[in-house]
């Protein structure tokens, strides 16, 4: 089969043909139908010289986290799955740990390799996953689910977090209306009754954010922020830029929540932010969030927006995720 590997660190992957991977005790084999790419696989690729620790990477490694397929085989052991059950692959938790007890799955400290990170991926024919990292996909298409694993269990569980302070009346900026983003400003509309304000730098960006329902798309730099008054900031960049954005904009007792990994640096003291104001960082979501994110998105509440490539076209595709030049999300289709 072919399959997107890496070979080497800060070398270029490559598209090579390999054996069809055969499932181990506990694990399922899956007919990739897509696979969402995402800004940490050109991390991955282009930064990393070895794998960080919790991940184990050895290379050669396929990448692609952000799988959805079909159950194709299943390993040893396994029971009670419908073969060619559409499916796809979320965070997979040790499941002794107090997070995983508590449902915390992505918060978990045992946390080992992942599908795409340290295990092979789903930029593949096949792929083979944890059968605990399932998720069904009752009538979707899973490639088109395939996002929700990443791009959009990443916002959902940022949304969550903020979901219960908010009422009618209240106000959420999103800042970067990506991958992630745009799916953010569909789940606020979708679970609370706030009113959504889209912040990007890119017009394109703030159409789409326009055209998901935001009530209102600014260019970041056009706006006032001192004059905001935010009950909650969703910063999908975390640049220093974005996050001091965030601290100006926020109202006393809101909550900021940093999703976006731009590593930038705030300087946290007395009057930094509004008294009372809370400021996270947030890793992924949980098994039941994205079942309930499939839920939501199943019953016409959220469409991804999704530009399809083949695998032979893998390698433009990062070229042009890396420029910034895919809308949504893009998606191998293998
Ligand atoms: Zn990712
Ligand atoms: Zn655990």
């Amino acid at each position: 089969m072919k399959a997107y590997r890496l070979f080497e660190w800060k070398q270029p992957a490559r598209l090579v043909d390999i054996p069809v991977p055969e499932p181990g005790p506990g694990q399922v084999r899956i007919k990739v139908a897509g696979n969402g790419i995402c800004a940490s696989d050109l991390h991955l690729m282009h930064e990393w010289e070895s794998s960080p620790p919790h991940l184990h990477i050895e290379l050669p490694m396929t990448i692609g986290h952000e799988v959805g397929g079909y159950l194709d085989k299943p390993g040893p052991g396994v029971t009670g799955l419908e073969p060619g059950q559409a499916v796809v692959v979320t965070l997979s938790g040790c499941g002794h740990c107090y997070y995983c007890a508590r449902g915390w799955n992505n918060y978990c400290l045992n946390k080992g390799a992942q599908v795409g990170m340290g295990l092979d991926g789903g930029l593949a024919e096949y792929a083979v996953a944890p059968v605990g990292a399932l998720v069904p996909v009752p009538s979707m298409d899973p490639a088109e689910a395939a996002p929700f694993t990443d791009a959009g269990l990443s916002s959902f569980h940022a949304v969550k977090r903020i979901a219960p302070f908010l009422t009618g009346g209240s106000t959420v900026a999103v800042i970067g209306v990506g991958g992630l983003g745009h799916l953010a400003v569909q789940e606020l509309k979708a679970i609370t009754p706030a009113k959504v304000i889209a912040y990007d730098l890119n017009e394109a960006s703030l159409e789409l954010a326009k055209e998901v329902g935001a009530d209102e798309a600014l260019k970041s730099e056009e706006t006032n922020m001192e004059k905001m008054s935010m009950d909650a900031v969703l910063d999908f960049v975390g640049a220093g830029a974005t996050i001091a954005q965030a601290a100006k904009m926020i109202r006393p007792v809101g909550h900021i929540v940093v999703i976006g990994r731009g590593a930038g640096v705030f300087e946290f003291k007395h009057n930094a932010m509004p008294y009372g104001a809370m400021l996270s960082t947030t890793f992924g979501g949980t098994k039941a969030e994205l079942m309930e994110l499939i839920g939501l998105a199943e019953s016409g509440y959220i469409k991804p927006h999704i530009t399809k490539f083949k695998l032979d076209e893998v390698e433009k595709a990062y070229e042009m995720l890396e420029r910034g030049e895919i809308q949504g999300r893009g998606v191998i289709i293998p």
